[in-house]
């Protein structure tokens, strides 16, 4: 089941200088940094009341955020949303004709089972589905 926005991903060139610029925009620290090696993307977060803004960028040249910055430019790259059962979900998304990027859910930043919907159908927007890692183990 789909549930609330969980992040918003912001795909940037330089991580350190859009690090810097959105510390300042929000006026706090980035709570969280990782590099995730499955999507081979580094990620810097900041938790802006339940939604986290995540600053992406590509850590080799054939990550999908390379390809994206290089054909569209730095900006909103996806909406990701809080969803228990991922798995469960993408069958029956698949179901009713949406094309899917993850056939089954993948590691993600923060721990969490994800995988994407294609933006040829939904409406141009990369949507990510994302389960928290505590109730994948609830399972
Ligand atoms: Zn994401």
């Amino acid at each position: 089941m789909i549930q609330g926005v969980n992040h918003i991903g912001i795909a940037v060139r330089d991580l350190s200088a859009s690090k810097a610029l959105f510390e300042k925009i929000f006026q706090v620290q980035h709570f969280h940094e990782e590099v995730v090696d499955e999507q081979k993307v580094a990620i810097a977060s900041f938790k802006q009341g339940d939604v986290l803004i995540e600053l992406t960028a590509a850590t080799h040249d054939d990550s999908p955020i390379a390809k994206f910055i290089e054909k569209r430019g730095e900006g909103i790259h996806h909406i990701a949303f809080t969803t228990q059962g991922v798995n469960e979900e993408l069958k029956r998304l698949s179901g009713e004709g949406v094309q899917l990027i993850n056939a089954h859910g993948v590691p993600g930043a923060h721990d969490m089972l994800i995988a994407f919907l294609h933006p040829k159908s939904t409406n141009g927007v990369l949507m990510e589905l994302c389960e928290p890692a505590q109730s994948t183990s609830d399972v």
